[in-house]
C-alpha cells in the first residue's frame, strides 16, 4: 500500500473516477454472485443481501463524482496582492476494520471513497464473513484499481493490532461493537493515526399515540410506547407479525429471516432472553426453542417480543444483536424523550407520529446521531454523513 501510494495519489481525480465508474458496473453485474456469498456465510436472505450490496454500491456511485468533491477553496486578496488557497490531498495509507453484519455495505462505505481520494487502502473485514469483501476487492482490481492500492488481510485481533501500530498506516476507520471501537480509537490515536471508530447501538423508536402502527419495524431494538393504550395496541399488532415470520435458510424462497451468525451469538441471545424473563419482563412472543426440520443444527431463532421492560433490565441495557424487540412504556412524550437521551448509545432513533410539532421537537432535542420521522431505520444515503453519538 505504501509503495503504490505516490503513483495513485498523483493520478488526476478524473482518472480515478473512471475506475469507480467501472467498479460500479462490475458490482452491479455480479450482484447475484455477491449476494450468494453473503447469504452462505452471514445467513441473511438473498433479498437482504442484495440490499446490503445496493447500499454499498450507492457509495461507489457517489465516489464517481470525486473530481467535483475534491475541488479546493480560493480567496483573492487575503492581504494586498496576496491570494490564498486550500487543496484536498490524500491522507496516505488507510485501513478499514469492519463488522460481520453488513459484509458488502460497510467495506464499501470505506474503501471506494478512500481510494477515489488518492489514498491506498488495507481492508480487514470480519473473519466471520470475508468472502464477499474479498470478491469486492477482486472486482476493484478488475475495474482497474492498480496492485497495492486496495489490499485485503484476513484475521482477527492479531491482524488488527498489526495495522493499528504499523508506522506506515496513516488513518484507521472502524465499525463494530463499542468495546472494540474504544480500543481501536485509543490504540490508533496513541500511535499517531487519524481514526474514526463507530460502535454499537441500542436504537429506540418512540411510538406516539397517533402513530400509524402499520409502519412498525423489527429492525429497531427498543420501542418506547407513549401511553398504555399505545403499548397494548403495539403488542396486539406485532404479536401475529412476529409469530408468522418465515424463518429458514436465507437461500430458500419466501424466507423473511435467516439464522444468527454463530452458535456463540445464539447462546448469548438465548441467555439474554432468559434473563429478561427472570427480571420480570412480559414475554409476549417467545422465539426460543425453534427447531427447523432438516436444519436441526442451524442457528435459527424465532422472533421474540418483550413488553413492560424497564431500564434496569439487561434485556434493555445490553445490545442483544438478535431478533428481539423490547417494548418500554412511557407515560408521556417528555418521559420517552428523556429515556432515549439517557441511553448510553446514540446511533439512530425514530419517532412515529402524525403530529408535525412532536416530530420537529424530537428531531431537535433528541441526543442521537441519526433521526427518522416515520422511517424505521434512519440510515442516510451516501451523500449525507453517517455517524452515531455518545458510545455509538
Ligand atoms: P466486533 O466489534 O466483534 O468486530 C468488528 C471488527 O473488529 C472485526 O473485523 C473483528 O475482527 C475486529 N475485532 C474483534 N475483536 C477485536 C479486538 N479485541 N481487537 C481488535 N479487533 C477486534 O463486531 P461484530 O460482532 O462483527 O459486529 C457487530 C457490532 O457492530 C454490533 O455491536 C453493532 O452494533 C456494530 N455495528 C455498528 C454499526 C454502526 O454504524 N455504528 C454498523 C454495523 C454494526
Amino acid at each position: 500500500a505504501k509503495a503504490a501510494l505516490p503513483a495513485w495519489s498523483s493520478l488526476p481525480p478524473l482518472r480515478r473516477a473512471r475506475v469507480m465508474f467501472r467498479f460500479n458496473e462490475l458490482i452491479l453485474a455480479h450482484t447475484d454472485e455477491l449476494a450468494e456469498l453473503i447469504t452462505h456465510e452471514h445467513g441473511k436472505t438473498i433479498e437482504d443481501a442484495k440490499g446490503d450490496i445496493l447500499r454499498g454500491r450507492e457509495v461507489v456511485e457517489f465516489a464517481c463524482g470525486i473530481p467535483h468533491l475534491m475541488r479546493g477553496d480560493f480567496t483573492e486578496d487575503v492581504g494586498s496582492g496576496v491570494d490564498a488557497y486550500s487543496i484536498r490531498q490524500s491522507v496516505g495509507v488507510c485501513t478499514g476494520i469492519t463488522p460481520f453484519n453488513f459484509p458488502a455495505m460497510i467495506p464499501l462505505w470505506m474503501f471506494p471513497l478512500a481510494i477515489a481520494c488518492g489514498n491506498t487502502f488495507i481492508l480487514k473485514p470480519s473473519e466471520r464473513d470475508p468472502s464477499c469483501p474479498f470478491r469486492l476487492v477482486e472486482l476493484a482490481h478488475e475495474a482497474g484499481v492498480p496492485e497495492g492500492v486496495i489490499n485485503m488481510v484476513n484475521g482477527d485481533k492479531e491482524a488488527v493490532d498489526a495495522l493499528l501500530t504499523h508506522p506506515d498506516v496513516d488513518a484507521v476507520s472502524f465499525v463494530g461493537s463499542t468495546p472494540v471501537a474504544s480500543y481501536i480509537y485509543a490504540t490508533a490515536a496513541e500511535h499517531g493515526k487519524r481514526v474514526q471508530a463507530l460502535g454499537g447501538a441500542k436504537n429506540h423508536m418512540v411510538v406516539m399515540p397517533d402513530a400509524d402502527l402499520d409502519q412498525g419495524c423489527m429492525a429497531v431494538s427498543v420501542a418506547v410506547a407513549v401511553g398504555d393504550d399505545t403499548g397494548d395496541a403495539l403488542v396486539e399488532k406485532l404479536t401475529p407479525k412476529i409469530q408468522e415470520l418465515k424463518i429458514g435458510p436465507g437461500t430458500a424462497d419466501d424466507i423473511e429471516m435467516g439464522p444468527v451468525i454463530t452458535k456463540q451469538a445464539q447462546d448469548r441471545i438465548l441467555n439474554l432472553i432468559d434473563q429478561g424473563v427472570a427480571d420480570g419482563a412480559t414475554l409476549a412472543v417467545d422465539g426460543r426453542g425453534l427447531k427447523l426440520q432438516g436444519y436441526e443444527d442451524g442457528y435459527f431463532m424465532g422472533g421474540t417480543l418483550f413488553d413492560h421492560v424497564t431500564e434496569d433490565m439487561s434485556i434493555y441495557t445490553e445490545e442483544v444483536f438478535g431478533p428481539v424487540l423490547v417494548i418500554v412504556r412511557a407515560s408521556d412524550y417528555e418521559t420517552a424523550l428523556d429515556m432515549v437521551n439517557r441511553n448510553e448509545y446514540g446511533n439512530g432513533t425514530a419517532i412515529f407520529t402524525k403530529d408535525g410539532d412532536a416530530a420537529r421537537d424530537f428531531a431537535e432535542r433528541v441526543q442521537i446521531g441519526m433521526v427518522g420521522v416515520n422511517v424505521p431505520i434512519p440510515v442516510p444515503v451516501a451523500y449525507h454523513s453517517f455517524g452515531g453519538w455518545k458510545r455509538s
